[in-house]
C-alpha cells in the first residue's frame, strides 16, 4: 500500500537514494533538508515528479508534518562534517530528532526510523560488534558531538516508545559508501577513490593497519527499508561484515582505478577506532537481511560516478 513518507536528511548520500527507492516502491516522499552537506543535485532528477516535495527546513526547528513513516536521517555523517561545528551537530542529533518524536507524538500512528550508527560502540573493545555491546565511547573526544548525539538520539527513541507508545526503529550503521558521496566529505572511500583518479598521493591515517567493514548503499538502503517494514523496536546493526584494513582498501581502490599513486602516512587522528565489523545475526535473523554487493564490485560502481563527475567537472572548466 501506498504510504506517505517523509525523508529528514533526503539529500544526502543515504537519503537520496532512499527517496529514489521509495518512490519506486509507490510511495510519497517528502524530503526535507537544509542542505548542510546534502545537494540539490542528488534529487534533482526527482523534482518533476508529482509524488516527490522537497522542503528546505533545518530540523532543529520543529516541524508538523502529516505522514505515515519517517526516515529521520538528517545529520552529517562523516568526521570532518561534523566536527566542522560540532555544537550544531549535538543539536541536530538531539533536538532534531526530539522534534521528529514530537511530530510522530501528535500525529499517533507515525512510525519513525532512526540512523544511528556504528559509533554508538565508540573504539570497541568487543569483536565484532553486537547490538547487546554498549560501547567504549569517549564522551568529551572530537567525535563525542556525534557519538553522544547518536547516543542519545537511541535513548530519546527508546523513551517516546516506552512513555508515549510511538513505534520506532533504530538502525545501527556502519560505513556506507556508493555514488553520490561527496568528494570532499574526507572519508576514506571518497579519499582514495578521488586521490588515484586525480592522480594524487593517497593518504593514510595511522599505519593503515585500522579495520572498517564497507557497505554498499543499495544494501544498506533495502536494510532501512526492511527494517522500517518489520516489528523490532531493538537496535539492528546494518552493515557488512567484509573486514579490511586501510592498507588493503587502499590497495584494491589503486587497482581498481588503474592510477600508480604512492601512499603517503598521515597522523591517525584522537579516537580514531582500531577495528569495527558488524555482527549481523541480528539483521539475518530478524529481517532476512544481509548485503548482497561485495567490495569490489560497490568500488567499481563508485570508482565510475567518480569519474564521471570529475570528468563533468573538467569539461565546464574547459568551456569558460
Ligand atoms: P550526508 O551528510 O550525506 O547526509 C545528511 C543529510 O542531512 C544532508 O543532506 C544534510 O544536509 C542533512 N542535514 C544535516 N543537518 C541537518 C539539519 N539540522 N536539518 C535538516 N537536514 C540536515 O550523510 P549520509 O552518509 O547520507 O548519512 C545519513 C544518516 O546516516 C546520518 O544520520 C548519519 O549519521 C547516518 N550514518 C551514515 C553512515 C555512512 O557511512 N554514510 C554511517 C553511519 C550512520
Ligand atoms: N582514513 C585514512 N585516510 C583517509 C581518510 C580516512 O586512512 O584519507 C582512515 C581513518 O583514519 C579511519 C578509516 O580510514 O581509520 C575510516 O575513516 P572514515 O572517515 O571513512 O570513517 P570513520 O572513521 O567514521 O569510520
Amino acid at each position: 500500500m501506498s504510504k506517505r513518507i517523509l525523508v529528514t536528511g533526503g539529500a544526502g548520500f543515504l537519503g537520496s537514494h532512499l527517496c529514489e527507492r521509495l518512490l519506486a516502491a509507490g510511495n510519497e516522499v517528502i524530503c526535507l533538508d537544509n542542505f548542510f552537506t546534502g545537494r540539490r543535485h542528488n534529487v534533482e532528477r526527482l523534482l518533476d515528479r508529482h509524488d516527490f516535495e522537497v522542503i528546505r527546513h533545518d530540523i532543529c526547528t520543529g516541524v508538523s508534518l502529516e505522514v505515515d513513516e519517517v526516515y529521520h536521517l538528517a545529520c552529517p555523517a562523516s568526521p570532518i562534517h561534523y566536527q566542522r561545528n560540532p555544537v550544531q551537530t549535538i543539536r541536530t542529533c538531539v533536538q532534531g530528532t526530539l522534534n521528529v518524536l514530537d511530530m510522530a507524538r501528535e500525529a499517533a500512528s507515525t512510525r519513525v526510523l532512526i540512523a544511528s550508527t556504528s559509533e554508538v560502540y565508540g573504539d570497541p573493545l568487543t569483536h565484532p560488534q553486537k547490538e547487546t555491546y554498549w560501547g567504549n565511547v569517549n564522551p568529551i573526544g572530537p567525535r563525542a558531538c556525534y557519538d553522544e548525539g547518536k547516543r542519545c538520539a537511541e535513548a530519546l527513541a527508546v523513551s517516546y516508545a516506552r512513555q508515549y507508545g510511538i513505534e520506532v526503529r533504530i538502525a545501527r550503521i556502519f560505513n556506507t559508501y556508493g555514488p553520490r558521496m561527496l568528494e570532499n566529505d574526507g572519508r576514506v572511500v571518497s579519499n582514495f577513490i578521488s586521490q588515484c583518479l586525480r592522480g594524487n598521493p593517497m593518504t593514510i591515517f595511522g599505519d593503515g593497519k585500522q579495520t572498517r567493514s564497507f557497505c554498499y548503499v543499495d544494501d544498506l538502503v533495502a536494510g532501512l527499508v526492511k527494517l522500517m517494514a518489520s516489528d523490532e523496536d531493538e537496535p539492528i546493526n546494518l552493515g557488512n561484515p567484509g573486514e579490511f584494513t586501510m592498507l588493503e582498501l587502499a590497495e584494491q581502490v589503486r587497482a581498481l582505478t588503474g592510477a600508480s599513486s604512492e601512499i603517503v602516512h598521515k597522523t591517525l587522528p584522537t579516537d580514531d577506532p582500531l577495528r569495527r565489523k558488524p555482527d549481523i545475526t541480528r539483521a539475518i535473523e530478524r529481517l532476512g537481511w544481509e548485503p548482497k554487493v561485495p567490495l569490489e564490485l560497490g568500488l567499481q560502481k563508485t570508482i565510475a560516478d567518480f569519474r564521471a563527475r570529475i570528468a563533468a567537472e573538467r569539461d565546464a572548466t574547459a568551456s569558460l
